[in-house]
């Protein structure tokens, strides 16, 4: 243990009814992107504290208080715990900006959004109920939606406090037992989080967390026995690992792997309300967002008008510490601003020409991860930057010449997140709605995932499953049909 990290908070772990300082195998520090500082250290756990996870959530699934609460019940708890997020919004938000060195304004959001997922779940969960359905004379059949047992989630570590919200809140509200084990780079909220569950009253075992590395804490978790569901946001290739991990053991995932989503404007747009947005889809949270907007598909006829105007827009984008507030922060780490410098550096030749580059604030660290936004364009529909994910703040721009020109290059990648569309013409806004290969389209506006209500999820390398939304309800429960003869 170094000097630094011998003063910073320990962040345990969640296993049962407790909080559980495991040191065993080694701590992992945590460090704040903006300057490379320690603020935090975590347990690295491996199969022991992941299998004591698991059998916490199996005890409380199976006969434990938690199986014993209504749904009624069991709503209410969720509601509570996003009550419990808003009333502590002000630190949540504080150690989700030091953690992720997001700007403190999307850190708050974000807490709003994370109180939000428990409080519509909590709302939802007695309102899922099963059909009744004809069947022969003499016979009464009708169908439940029960919970899996014990649920697996790993989230990944751009939006901590969200995504323990969005993975866990809709399992919990069907009454299974949840094993969380999140982001190494990123997971102090989400600790903090279960730790008030317990504190509004959740029973022993219904949230537990456990930290660590992903081929340690992460690959016992996914390869455990027990558990009967999987739930995955990250990157394609661990998506993999995951699908996998779940078919050596016959069970179910839910796999939220990025995409290269495209937001395509047509000469008909309103300008003046889609470049801002053209914009923010790929800056904010620095563009380290699944669902970022991240090809910009313009028209040829207005190619060049829009690119001025973009220009004039990154130039002036600002890279700065979380409590400045900048356009955006650092990115998480350095080893993943090396990866989004590393995809600038492939752009600037005749196939894609860097138009502009924003700023980095003079009052940034030498050692913090920042990146200045790129915007690359016109790119070549195959170049790299038009086909691989960056989970950064670049842009590229790409012309197509008519709606069905748009549709195939929207269409040419293996990601399929969501994409929208810029038009005045409502026909083509429907026709290119059905046409994308995405799960979600966007007409007019653009929310890089949408509303909690809103059911998200992509196709292809993109992923299965939805999550959010009523959708998600059902992703985390499956059918038992119960048939009667009752004569
Ligand atoms: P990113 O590129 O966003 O870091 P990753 O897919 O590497 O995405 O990580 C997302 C989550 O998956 C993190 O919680 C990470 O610890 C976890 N993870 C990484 N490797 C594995 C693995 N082999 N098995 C299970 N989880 C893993």
């Amino acid at each position: 243990m170094n000097q630094q990290s011998a003063v910073v908070p320990f962040f345990p772990c969640v296993v049962g009814a407790d909080v559980v300082e495991y040191r065993d195998r080694g701590l992992i520090d945590v460090t704040d992107p903006s300057s490379g500082a320690v603020i935090a250290q975590i347990a690295a756990c491996g199969p022991d504290e992941v299998s004591a996870a698991v059998a916490a959530a199996r005890s409380a699934f199976d006969g434990g208080e938690w199986s014993r609460l209504t749904v009624t019940e069991r709503g209410r708890l969720l509601h509570k715990l996003g009550e419990a997020i808003t009333q502590n919004a002000a630190t949540l938000a504080e150690w989700e900006s030091r953690d992720t060195g997001k700007p403190h304004a999307q850190a708050k959001a974000d807490m709003v959004a994370a109180a939000r997922y428990f409080e519509f779940y909590g709302a939802a969960a007695d309102k899922v109920h099963g059909e009744s359905i004809p069947f022969l004379a003499g016979y009464q059949v009708q169908t439940i939606h029960e919970p899996y047992g014990v649920t697996g989630h790993i989230i990944p570590w751009n939006y901590p406090a969200q995504m323990i919200g969005r993975s866990c809140a809709p399992a919990l509200a069907m009454g299974n037992a949840v094993v969380l084990k999140p982001a190494e780079e990123a997971c102090l909220t989400p600790i903090k989080i279960a730790e008030l569950a317990l504190q509004v009253g959740f029973p022993a075992g219904a949230i537990n967390v456990v930290t660590g590395y992903g081929a340690e804490a992460g690959a016992a978790l996914t390869a455990h026995p027990d558990v009967d569901f999987l739930s995955f946001t990250g990157s394609p290739e661990v998506g993999v690992l995951i699908q996998t991990a779940a078919a050596k053991n016959h069970i179910g995932c839910t796999l939220e792997l990025g995409g290269k989503s495209p937001q395509i404007v047509f000469a008909d747009a309103d300008l003046d309300a889609a470049i801002p947005v053209l914009m923010n889809a790929i800056v904010q949270n620095g563009g380290q967002t699944c669902s970022a907007g991240s090809r910009a598909l313009i028209q040829t006829d207005i190619f060049d008008a829009v690119m001025a105007r973009l220009k004039e827009g990154f130039a002036k984008l600002t890279a700065a510490p979380w409590k400045d507030d900048g356009n955006l922060g650092p990115l998480i780490s350095k080893t993943q601003k090396a990866r989004v410098e590393a995809f600038i550096a492939k752009g600037g030749g005749d196939d894609a020409p860097l138009a502009a580059r924003g700023q980095i604030s003079k009052q940034t660290s030498e050692d913090g991860a920042f990146v200045a936004p790129a915007l690359f364009g016109p790119v070549a529909e195959d170049h790299i930057l038009a086909q691989e994910e960056v989970f950064g703040p670049v842009l590229s721009c790409i012309p197509f010449t008519d709606e069905e020109d748009a549709v195939r290059i929207a269409n040419n990648t293996d990601y399929g997140l969501v994409a929208s569309v810029w038009s005045a013409d409502g026909g083509r806004q429907m026709r290119l709605a059905k046409r994308l290969r995405v799960g979600q389209v966007f007409l007019n506006c653009y929310g890089a995932g949408g509303g909690i209500e809103l059911p998200f999820g992509g196709v292809r390398k993109s992923g299965h499953g939805r999550e959010k939304g009523f959708a998600a309800l059902h992703e985390f429960s499956q059918i038992k049909t119960i048939i009667q003869n009752h004569g």
